[in-house]
């Protein structure tokens, strides 16, 4: 394994696990406000639960979901969206369901890490490409759950090629500036240095998997340069 190889792993984690996360975010805010013509994030989540919460319950209200299946979202996903409320069944029904919950109000898309993004903008902001958001997904993936820290140059070129269009593509959707953004964040982080320590650290940071849903210790690493 060289530094080379070392250093280009750096990089594509910064890329996917940093960038990626802000511009998913700035996907489900332009296409609730604008698209969508909600009020609010809350209000865009509110008009969804029912089909939100059909991903995270095996069972509904309604007659729809009955059967017991594996569901996408998990139960911690469904708390960080959504609050329990003293109302009850509005059909009627005994059994937990999406009348006994509010969105959180003042909810901001900050609360979701890269893969509760996927899932939201997968289900329910049809319309945007859901290749992009396979391709970033499957790449946070195998970095996250690779053998060893390090990238030979032709995976990395290929993922780093792949990412690179995903973002630009998706930030196209939002705003000429964020395009503009993405595409220099992209070119500045290509050239940049790694040094042994930022990698140590980014290294361990990825085998800790829970400390990177606030990805805050990420986002310190990109700050040092
Ligand atoms: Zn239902
Ligand atoms: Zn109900």
């Amino acid at each position: 394994m060289s530094r080379d190889d070392e250093a280009r792993y750096g990089r594509t984690c910064l890329l996917a696990l940093n960038v990626c996360p802000f511009t998913l975010r700035q996907v489900i805010d332009n296409y609730s406000l604008r698209h969508a013509g909600s009020l609010s994030l809350c209000d865009f989540l509110e008009k969804n639960k029912h089909s939100l919460f059909h991903l995270y319950a095996k069972k509904c209200c309604c007659r729809y979901l009955k059967q017991d299946r594996t569901t996408p979202m998990y139960k911690s996903q469904w708390d960080s969206l959504f609050i329990q409320n003293t109302s009850s069944c509005r059909n009627g029904k005994q059994i937990d369901c999406p009348c006994k919950y509010d969105c959180k109000s003042g909810i901001t898309t900050k609360v979701m890490d890269i893969t509760l993004c996927c899932l939201v903008i997968n289900n329910i902001c049809p319309g945007v490409d859901i290749n992009h958001i396979k391709t970033i997904r499957d790449i946070r993936n195998k970095l996250i759950h690779a053998e060893s820290a390090s990238l030979d140059l032709l995976t990395y070129n290929g993922y780093w090629n792949r990412l690179g269009t995903a973002l630009c593509q998706l930030a196209k959707i939002v705003s000429s500036t964020l395009h503009k953004g993405t595409v220099d964040l992209i070119d500045e982080l290509e050239n940049r240095v790694m040094d042994p320590v930022e990698l140590r650290e980014l290294r361990n940071l990825i085998v800790d998997e829970n400390r990177l849903t606030d990805l805050e210790s990420v986002r310190a690493l990109l700050k040092k340069q």
